[in-house]
């Protein structure tokens, strides 16, 4: 069925071709298909923007991935339900944040933070790097802590989590991927969890191969049992622990250990689909989305590399460098070296290099213009060193040799 639709676009695709010239063809993006330029150029209505007025499921599932697009006339459903229990969630995490610095002892205040960033490497470590992109391979002791710290998170169920996070590389910023950075900040960051889904996400989401997650029954157990053991690791467990130890208040557990540091760490995590899909720069793939943010890196345990990210996903490192700047990262090699994690993944210095000089927006201070530069007179002045120096990437320029090994 796929095949035949395909075919059938192809005509009015060369068609269109036809159209431009040589060097806008040139010009056009590759790995994505930016709607909006499309028609500009094109005399002919593109073919997906029929299925698109359709709106439902069935019209999805025979488009390819650049295909589906983001169809701006989509009035989303809000959910008030789920609207209105974001918003007292937030307001209970801006309580517990007050209790915090006003009125708990020191203890909690380390504590929430020391469970927010378990849970936090549960998410980085274990749901997205091991469990969504099999990007290292764990035994089963490194596998069940992962998915307890996961719980701690209250991000889901595992299944979920990796179901929806494979679905937004797949489809990254089209109507498929559940928080469509292409619906602005609001909705890639928490919006599309108060919204009802666009019927493409259901449609592509039930095509999505989850075989590996149906098998391993770590995985289905959590599944299974989630409102259970959400009950118990994510509420239970991290505010019992300073009523018992240190005499702390349940109300003051409640609100500091468990509202305030659970919302701490979901609005980290959204960043990376919001804030790293929208500012910063692309030095390896300019024809998508997702950036290269430090601040997202720093606030995420290291998963703000989002342009690397998404141009190699299977790299453990989820960035160009190691451990320096990705705490997850430093996790997964203090893992391996105690036999606890193997089988980790990068991508070789050569293909990224390819890979940058062939999609990137030069903003790479290594393989960009001043390594042309260096290359062709063997020296760089110090308005080059200035110019690295302010793209504050500097580090890149000192990791140069172990990132060729
Ligand atoms: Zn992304
Ligand atoms: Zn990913």
């Amino acid at each position: 069925m796929i095949h035949i639709e395909f075919i059938k676009n192809e005509p009015q695709n060369s068609a269109t071709e036809k159209t431009m010239t040589v060097a806008e063809i040139q010009a056009y993006p590759k790995t994505r298909l930016d709607m909006s330029a499309f028609q500009e150029k094109c005399p002919m209505e593109p073919p997906q923007e029929k299925t698109l007025e359709a709106h439902d499921n069935k019209s999805y599932s025979g488009l390819l991935p650049a295909e589906v697009g983001t169809d701006y006339s989509f009035k989303r459903k809000i959910v008030w339900k789920n609207a209105i229990g974001f918003f007292a969630l937030h307001l209970a995490a801006v309580y517990g944040l007050w209790l915090m610095v006003a009125d708990c002892y020191w203890k909690t205040d380390i504590w929430a933070l020391l469970v927010g960033f378990s849970s936090g490497l549960g998410v980085t470590t274990g749901a997205h790097r091991l469990f969504s992109h099999k990007a290292y391979k764990a035994p089963f002791i490194t596998r069940l802590v992962l998915i307890l710290f996961h719980t701690l998170a209250g991000q889901n169920c595992l299944y979920i989590w990796v179901r929806d996070h494979r679905q937004h590389h797949k489809y990254s910023d089209t109507d498929a991927d559940p928080h469509n950075a292409h619906r602005g900040f609001f909705f890639s960051h928490v919006g599309w969890l108060m919204s009802r889904k666009h019927p493409a996400v259901i449609a592509k989401g039930k095509t999505i191969d989850m075989s590996d997650m149906q098998a391993d029954w770590l995985v289905m157990f959590q599944k299974q049992h989630y409102k259970v053991l959400y009950a118990i690791f994510a509420i239970f467990l991290p505010a019992v622990v300073p009523v018992y130890s240190w005499g702390e208040s349940w109300w003051n557990s409640f609100f500091v250990a468990y509202m305030f540091r659970s919302v701490l760490v979901l609005n980290m995590t959204w960043l990376v689909n919001s804030a790293a899909h929208i500012w910063g720069n692309k030095p390896f793939d300019k024809y998508m989305e997702p950036v290269e943010s430090s601040f997202v890196a720093f606030v995420s345990v290291g998963e703000g590399w989002h342009n690397y990210h998404h141009a190699f996903p299977w790299d453990y490192r989820a960035a160009e460098l190691g451990s320096k700047y990705s705490i997850t990262t430093f996790v997964i090699d203090a893992l391996a070296y105690f036999g606890l994690a193997y089988d980790l993944k990068s991508t070789p210095y050569h293909m990224v290099k390819r890979r940058v000089e062939r999609t990137g927006d030069g903003s790479h201070p290594i393989f960009g213009p001043h390594a042309e530069k260096l290359e062709s007179t063997g020296k760089l002045d110090d308005v080059d060193i200035a110019d690295i120096v302010k793209s504050k990437e500097v580090g890149l320029v000192r990791r140069l040799p172990t990132a060729q090994g």
